[in-house]
This record gives structure tokens, C-alpha cells and sequence, in this order.
């Protein structure tokens, strides 16, 4: 009964997917009714995963500008301090080293590429955020923390009193051991900005590992109970729904990196690349794919194909990057739009924000 909107697959349409970093597209049949041939195209998962080894080492380095006014935050502890780091964020350099660090060992774009501060979202964000959303990409591409080394590098305050609670802070976001993760603090020598106390910097060095096969949901499992669970009641706990919070932005990420590929097509030779042929038949032709590949969803769903509904699903997004692409909106709206919807961990995360925005917002804040 409700296969009359079939109509709408009386005319051929593509298939679409993506080999290696061209994005490709092929001619399926017609009818929703004839089983489809599996596609031969690897799936944008599996596009985005990275090679399996075994062991993958990563490094990130931060370093922001001190000013006075501003809170100083380091490892979601707030110093004592009478300046703080000049940030879009805010300016957590130790949260930023190591979220890049899980973001080199992966070999995916680095923190600023994946949360631009081009991006009000952003704005006052706690950084627990970005080192959340690194902790849950790690683990869907398989990973998971052997080890984290961090070297704070500051002239002023003194950072040992606040160790210990930078080390906790990190291993309850990223569902590790204390003993996991090391933090050491040096100065500059009084030489430089840093020895200059005009900025702070940050190293932090990641050896990660895959998680073994076959046993994958066990450390996965107990690592996303962490995400969700550790530090409860610490004042920089990770809210009850981080993990999903982690999600959200993990699957953002995902869409950004689609998003920037269909834009990088956008000038291509429409006899070559899909997308520039959807680009150049218009808004209308891309409405009218959005719709069609939402009806495959639907129809796969009512006929129970939940193997189908994941192929027609990536169709789908792909087909509304392009059309978000064309509106000239960027998936990290649709993705603060859900954020915002989430309801009790969306306001927490507001609430934390609210602590720094009023000092912040007299500031031209330009960087992470
Ligand atoms: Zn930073």
C-alpha cells in the first residue's frame, strides 16, 4: 500500500559514492522493486577510515596569546592568573594539543580545520568539546589510547598544584587510566613570549593502538562508559550525555570533510564529476534528488531493508550536502542544531559557556 509513490523511479537515476577522493556516481536501476546490485563503490566510511595499523603515533602542539582580562584555562582547570589565553574557544591549549594529537595519529584534519574559528559555534566553546569529538572519531575508526605524554610550557603560574587535576580531566574525557597519561610542566626560561609570560604553549605526544579484533565492542564499550560517565560530580565532569555529545560532533566532522570534497567540485568539468553536474543543473535538480533518494529511505524502511536504508542514507546526505552546498549553509549548523536539541547536556554545556563569554565577548577573539 505504500509503494505508489514508485512512480517517481520511472526515470533512471545515479548511485553515488565515492573512490578514493573523486566522487563518483553510476547509473542504477529504475524501480525500487528489483534488488540493486551491491554498489562497487567503497562506502564514505570507509572512504574516511584510516589504514589499520597496528600502532599509530600522533603529536600536537598549541600555543595562544596571554592578555590580561582574560580567564586562563589549562586542562579544564581554571588558574589563577591575571591574564588568560586570547581564543575563539576558550583557549584550553592543553585540551587542543592533545585532541590534536588523537586527530594527527588518526591522520584526519587538524582542530582548526574541523571546528574553524570562522564559526560563531564555536565561540566561547569549552574545549572538552573538540577533545570528546577526537575521542569518539578514535573509536569508530577501531583505536584506542595506549598512552598520552603532555608538556605544558608556561612561565606563570606555577602548574604543579593543578596537575593532578589536568591528568584526571583527561583521562576521564577520554575513558583512561591515570596512569595513561603523564603532564609535565616547564618554563621558558624567562626568553621568548612564553618565558615572557605573553603566551603559553603546548606538546602532547599519543601512541594509539588498535583495539583487537573480534573483542572490539569490550574496550570500546568500557571507554564510551567512561565518555559518559567519568569525573560525575569533578567541576569539569564530562556531562551525562558527552559521548553522544562526542557523536554528534564525531558525525559533523564526517559531513564537514564530505562537505569540503562536494565544494572542492563545485568549478569541475560537469562531464566528469556528478556533483558538478548537480551544481550545474540547479537547485531544482538537486531538491529533486533530495527527495527522491528520502522516498528510496522511506520505501527501504517500510519493506524492512535496514541494510539498504544505510546505503540510501548515505545517498541522502550526500545528496543534502549538496543542496546545503548550494543554500551555501555549512552541516556545522545542522550539527548546533542538534546540539541544541539535546536538551539537558545542551544546556550544561551553556551554562559552562556563560562562565567566560561576558570577559570574552569585549575581545576580538580570532584564534582557537
Ligand atoms: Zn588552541
Amino acid at each position: 500500500m505504500f509503494l505508489a509513490p514508485t512512480i517517481h523511479f520511472t526515470h533512471r537515476k545515479h548511485r553515488i559514492g565515492t573512490l578514493g577522493n573523486r566522487v563518483v556516481a553510476r547509473y542504477h536501476r529504475p524501480c525500487t522493486n528489483v534488488p540493486k546490485p551491491r554498489a562497487r563503490v567503497p562506502s564514505l566510511q570507509r572512504r574516511l577510515s584510516v589504514q589499520a595499523s597496528a600502532l599509530r603515533v600522533g603529536h600536537g602542539f598549541d600555543l595562544h596569546r596571554l592578555e590580561p582580562g582574560l580567564p586562563l584555562i589549562l586542562g579544564g582547570v581554571r588558574l589563577e592568573h591575571d591574564r588568560g589565553c586570547a581564543a575563539h574557544s576558550d583557549g584550553d591549549a592543553v585540551y587542543h594539543a592533545v585532541t590534536d594529537a588523537i586527530l594527527g595519529a588518526l591522520a584526519l584534519p587538524d582542530i582548526g580545520q574541523l571546528f574553524p574559528d570562522t564559526d560563531p559555534q564555536w565561540k566561547g566553546a569549552t574545549s572538552d568539546v573538540f577533545l570528546r569529538a577526537a575521542g569518539a572519531m578514535m573509536l569508530q575508526q577501531g583505536y584506542r589510547i595506549a598512552n598520552l605524554d603532555v608538556t605544558v610550557i608556561l612561565e606563570r603560574p606555577k602548574l604543579a598544584p593543578h596537575k593532578e587535576q589536568i591528568r584526571q580531566n583527561i583521562a576521564g574525557l577520554l575513558g583512561l587510566s591515570l596512569e595513561q597519561v603523564n603532564l609535565k610542566a616547564k618554563t621558558h626560561e624567562k626568553v621568548d613570549s612564553i618565558g615572557e609570560n605573553r603566551s603559553v604553549g603546548c606538546h602532547a605526544m599519543i601512541l594509539l593502538e588498535r583495539q583487537p579484533l573480534g573483542n572490539s565492542d569490550e574496550p570500546s564499550t568500557s571507554a564510551s562508559e567512561s565518555f559518559a560517565s567519568s569525573a560525575s560530580g569533578a567541576p569539569n565532569a564530562a556531562s551525562p550525555n558527552s559521548l553522544e555529545s562526542g557523536v554528534f560532533a564525531a558525525l559533523a566532522a564526517t559531513l564537514s570533510r564530505v562537505h569540503e570534497v562536494i565544494e572542492s567540485r563545485r568549478s569541475a568539468d560537469p562531464e566528469k564529476s556528478w556533483t558538478a553536474k548537480l551544481f550545474a543543473k540547479g537547485r531544482h535538480k538537486i531538491a529533486q534528488k533530495v527527495g527522491e533518494e528520502a522516498l528510496e529511505v522511506a520505501l527501504d524502511a517500510v519493506q524492512n531493508r535496514p541494510d539498504r536504508v544505510v546505503e540510501e542514507s548515505a545517498d541522502l546526505l550526500y545528496h543534502l550536502l549538496v543542496l546545503w552546498a548550494d543554500l551555501g549553509v555549512h552541516p556545522n549548523q545542522i550539527a548546533a542544531e542538534l546540539e541544541k536539541r539535546q536538551g539537558k547536556s545542551g544546556l550544561r554545556e551553556k551554562q559552562h559557556r556563560n562562565e567566560y563569554k561576558d570577559t570574552k565577548e569585549q575581545h576580538d577573539l580570532v584564534q582557537h
